[in-house]
């Protein structure tokens, strides 16, 4: 595993790699992020992974100085997992060349995490505008976890870029906790709770399914949960699997939720 801190030392390293899969992370890596890893190994001959904290994608400074980070636990895991590099940059480099091209999301987009955290998708898509140009993958490894992520950047790569999105099924633990570095912030107590409201949001499924009436069904149950665990909902939606947009769940949906406890905001889908 080679550690790679600057640009020109990637450029080096990487050059003329034709089947390389690339592993986007801020960090704080768990069992999610391994997945991700491991499936790259799997798929292509060479794997790189980035650790980066990309200051553009946080709408708020707090929830931007307040993320885990924890560079040599990191680094001990992925020696583990042995990728071929791992690429830890600045953002002095990674923000060295400006983008002329702004980049925005259509009206239609504008939903979900991208309504209630106004400029996080731009700041991603840029960023892996700017990872795509110097890495050059042939696949990037990406987690269902963040599904409107991963819808989003599939849709910008797609006609700009050769390389192809690979999208890798979330990682729960045993209380059915879609893993998250965010959750290192939580106590047990917290977490408990997540636990609590991640197998009501699975078992809303088969309830969903059996309703007439399924939009009341999770407007009521929006509001149990709010009651219930004290926590504040940004949103709870159905959204088919295609587009986002709120979806009968006749179609292949999901149950999109992010919500705060205490000051710690989570996303996951159902
Ligand atoms: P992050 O470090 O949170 O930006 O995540 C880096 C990548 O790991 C993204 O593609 C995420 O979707 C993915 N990821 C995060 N958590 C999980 C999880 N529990 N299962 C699978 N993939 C995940």
């Amino acid at each position: 595993m080679k550690v790679l801190k600057n640009i020109s030392v990637l450029k080096k390293a990487i050059n003329n790699i034709s089947s390389l899969g690339f592993v986007p992370t801020m960090g704080g890596l768990h069992n999610g992020h391994i997945s991700l890893i491991k499936e790259s190994k799997k798929k292509c001959k060479k794997t790189i992974v980035s650790i980066y904290i990309n200051p553009k994608q946080f709408n708020n400074k707090k929830d931007f100085s307040n993320y885990p980070r924890n560079l040599i636990k990191d680094l001990n895991l992925l020696k583990k997992i042995n990728p071929d590099y791992v690429f830890l940059p600045t953002t002095k480099e990674m923000y060295k060349n400006n983008n002329k091209k702004k980049i925005i999301l259509l009206k239609s987009d504008k939903i979900l995490c991208a309504k209630m955290r106004k400029g996080h998708f731009e700041g991603v898509l840029n960023i892996m505008h700017r990872f795509i140009k110097l890495i050059k993958p042939k696949y990037i490894f990406m987690g269902e976890k963040d599904f409107q992520q991963l819808y989003l950047v599939k849709k910008f790569i797609k006609n700009r870029y050769k390389c192809k999105i690979y999208s890798c099924k979330t990682i729960r633990d045993k209380n059915y906790i879609a893993l998250s570095t965010r959750n290192f912030l939580l106590s047990k107590k917290d977490l408990n709770i997540v636990g609590k409201i991640s197998r009501i949001l699975k078992n809303a499924r088969q309830k969903i399914k059996r309703t007439n009436s399924p939009f009341l069904y999770l407007n009521i149950l929006k509001k149990k949960l709010v009651k219930q665990f004290k926590i504040k909902i940004d949103y709870l939606e159905l959204c088919n699997d295609h587009n986002l947009q709120e979806s009968n769940p006749k179609k292949k949906y999901r149950i999109m939720i992010a919500f705060y406890i205490k000051k710690v905001r989570l996303i996951d889908n159902f």
